[in-house]
């Protein structure tokens, strides 16, 4: 870990900005619950807990801007920022100079943690998130962030629950299984190869054998709608001989609504639960001695921020007890809740692991929303429920193209009053670059001349202008 003692770069160390402020809006703390509750109480990261606890000497300082009852999660959220860095930096040294994969590392090591605002390094830093929820963590809790906020204003609202109950189930399974689980999953020898590469078979194997499981014993328990979630991280097992074996973790998990109670439904819920003598969670071994790996919990949908405590979960020192809610036996909640989509640690991968889980879960989406989850928001304004399946599938999308009509309109709009907002900044500049080389500069040249006198446009911006101006001096000059 790099080690800095001026306190001038200290107070700079998010990757060359300085923190100014950190958001106190209740979707700042919800994302700093995923981010730093779910890391804080994963048993894989006791070094990065001591750390949280007592900031070593290469943390970055928080300035004084930032109040005093949200200093301790700045200082937390820096460390967790310097952990990613120094990954990235380690990930640097296994890959060539250039080519697509600097490229990724650069935009991942450039992506600005949410719910905090920044001093831009330069006027060139645009501080564009990096769009990469799989490996980046504040991506992760855009994107968690933007599922809450579409269910909680549609399908979960407190009306459409009224007098219903959330349930998670959450199945984990390390890549090293021993015999019969490893026999179960299809019959499949994906595990048996080298443990420190993950491979897309795996991932594949996985959720179709255990996605289908586990959504089957949802369905038989009355959940016909909600989401699931497919994660992988480091772990490490327990060989034969108790040697530790690095190998993948993965997770899935189902966060749905209980149906409507019957007779059936209710006796596969009571087995689920352990209700009945000899039942419960179905038992995965994690390898080694770990145990009993299925979790579940369950909510009334009419307490306050009940999706808000499943999907990411509660902060480290947040009294679960309080929250009327009902886990399983062994699911430890004495340092709060971990969510549905609570972040696992990636930046104990190993390169090796790493780059091997980023081509495996290529293509594989964070969340996938089933019945009535999957809807838009766009389409719970515009319809009611509707009858027939058919009827209802073209409903949803021509709405889903309305909607998407409604905002590329706006996008648009938007585009065409910051555009011509530049051109009487641009015009002067474009007129000299047009005297000195004796023709019209292009998108390029014009775009590094606004840079340089301190207006940073796009490139698209760029090349709209340079179009734009053009035309004009033609038609002026007619
Ligand atoms: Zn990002």
């Amino acid at each position: 870990m790099k080690t800095r003692t001026s306190d001038d770069s200290r107070s700079t160390d998010f990757n060359g900005r300085r923190l100014l402020w950190l958001g106190d809006r209740p979707k700042d703390h919800r994302g700093r619950d995923l981010l730093l509750g779910s890391l804080l109480r994963d048993s894989r990261l006791r070094m990065f807990r001591k750390q949280c606890w007592k900031p070593p000497a290469w943390a970055p300082q928080i300035p004084p801007t930032v109040p005093a009852k949200l200093r301790p999660q700045a200082q937390q959220l820096g460390i967790l920022f310097s952990h990613q860095q120094h990954w990235i930096k380690k990930l640097r040294s296994t890959v060539e100079a250039e080519g697509g994969a600097i490229r990724f590392l650069d935009r991942l090591a450039d992506c600005a943690p949410q719910g905090a605002q920044f001093e831009r390094r330069d006027s060139a830093d645009l501080m564009q998130p990096c769009n990469y929820a799989r490996s980046c963590p504040w991506c992760h809790a855009r994107s968690v962030e933007k599922l809450y906020k579409r269910l909680d204003a549609g399908v979960c609202s407190l009306d459409r629950l009224r007098g219903k109950h959330l349930i998670l189930a959450r199945l984990r399974i390390s890549s090293e299984m021993p015999g019969t689980a490893k026999t179960i999953v299809a019959g499949q020898r994906f595990f048996d190869g080298n443990l420190d590469v993950l491979l897309s078979d795996q991932v594949k194997a996985v959720k179709s054998y255990w996605g289908a499981y586990l959504k089957g014993m949802m369905h038989s328990m009355g959940v016909r709608n909600g989401v699931t979630i497919y994660q992988n991280s480091p772990f490490r097992a327990y060989g034969d001989y108790n040697e530790q074996i690095r190998c993948f973790c993965h997770e899935l998990t189902i966060l749905g609504e209980l149906g409507e109670y019957t007779d059936s439904a209710f006796e596969a819920r009571k087995k689920f639960m352990g209700m009945l003598p000899g039942t419960g969670p179905p038992v995965v071994s994690l390898g080694g001695n770990c145990g009993r790996t299925t979790h579940w919990g369950m909510i009334s949908a009419a307490r306050p921020h009940a999706l808000r405590y499943l999907l990411f979960g509660t902060s480290y020192k947040c009294p679960v007890r309080c929250l009327s809610l009902s886990v399983s036996k062994y699911w430890d909640t004495k340092y709060g809740l971990a969510g549905a989509a609570a972040l696992p640690p990636w930046f104990l991968f190993s390169p090796t692991q790493f780059w091997s889980y980023l081509e495996a879960t290529q293509g594989v989406r964070l969340f996938d929303c089933f019945g009535s989850w999957r809807q838009t928001r766009q389409q719970e304004v515009s319809t009611g429920p509707s009858v027939d399946p058919v009827e209802d599938r073209c409903q949803r999308q021509r709405n889903r193209s309305h909607g998407l009509d409604i905002r590329n309109t706006e996008r648009r709009d938007e585009a065409t009053v910051r555009r011509e907002g530049l051109v009487d900044v641009a015009l002067p500049i474009f007129n000299g670059l047009k005297e000195v080389s004796g023709k019209g500069p292009g998108s390029p040249s014009l775009r590094k001349a606004l840079d340089r006198s301190g207006k940073i446009v796009s490139e698209r911006d760029a090349r709209w202008l340079t179009k734009h101006l053009t035309e004009m001096i033609d038609n002026g000059s007619r």
